[in-house]
């Protein structure tokens, strides 16, 4: 049984006092839930986080990772060791936004994923079509050449990844996939990974992301390949990411 696991991205958002509010009022909230809950803020407020966090099952992950391993001269990296020192279980790696707006293509996304294996941060490997794509008929044919490049860059590891499907279309705008065009792309990322191996198709959990709200979590996370979900602008809110952690 893969448990579920529910993360609040939220992006370049807060500042020391209304993450202390956050949290506050989240960790109480998300006490009896039965998903696995990660909060991802931004970098400079991950020991403030750890801090809150202490003594409560809530976990915390970065929003990227340098693909450098070792310490260096990369002038405003972060390498995967630093998140594990910092008290990070996981880091998002490939986020859309990452990729459309600092360059990162599908090589470097299985670099930083490499990396944060090797310091053993867990990563969450994000993958999704833009609307163009959508409309195009591409959605697979995209999707896959994603997946494909980190299982076939890795060496081992593989079943420590989590998968974020994203539709770009989706993140931000509102618009969300349907339960049925999230759930077919889900099981069309599980089949990729059984074309590795069965039990990578059983083990790795593939997360929906776009526009995830309270009003639709339930029924998204009813889909029999959706385990879990990560949630940007839904997560800066205690009373409603908590709804959604709790609709699990
Ligand atoms: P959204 O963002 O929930 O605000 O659409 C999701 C994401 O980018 O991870």
């Amino acid at each position: 049984m893969r448990q579920k696991l529910v993360a609040g991205n939220w992006k370049m958002h807060g500042d020391s006092q209304s993450i202390r509010e956050l949290l506050t009022a989240l960790k109480p909230a998300v006490a009896e839930s039965a998903a696995e809950i990660a909060v991802i803020p931004p970098l400079v407020y991950v020991p403030l986080c750890a801090d809150l966090l202490a003594g409560s099952s809530i976990a915390l992950g970065a929003q990227t990772v340098s693909e450098q391993r070792n310490p260096g001269a990369f002038t405003g990296e972060v390498c995967a060791d630093m998140l594990a020192d910092s008290g990070c279980r996981y880091t998002l790696v490939g986020h859309s936004e990452r990729r459309s707006l600092y360059g990162e293509n599908d090589a470097l996304v299985a670099a930083k994923t490499e990396a944060a294996l090797a310091a053993n941060v867990l990563p969450i490997v994000c993958v999704g079509e833009t609307k163009e794509q959508r409309e195009a008929g591409a959605t697979l044919d995209v999707v896959g050449q994603q997946i494909d490049v980190v299982l076939s860059t890795l060496n081992s590891g593989h079943d420590k990844i989590t998968v974020a499907y994203e539709p770009v279309w989706a993140i931000g705008t509102g618009l969300t996939a349907s339960p049925e065009q999230a759930q077919e792309v889900h099981a069309f990322i599980r089949t990729r990974l059984a074309a590795h191996s069965a039990e990578l198709a059983d083990t790795v959990r593939i997360l929906y992301g776009g526009s995830v709200k309270a009003a639709n979590a339930a029924e998204l996370f009813a889909q029999p390949d959706i385990d879990g979900g990560l949630v940007g602008g839904a997560s800066l809110d205690a009373e409603e990411f908590a709804a959604i952690c709790n609709a699990i």
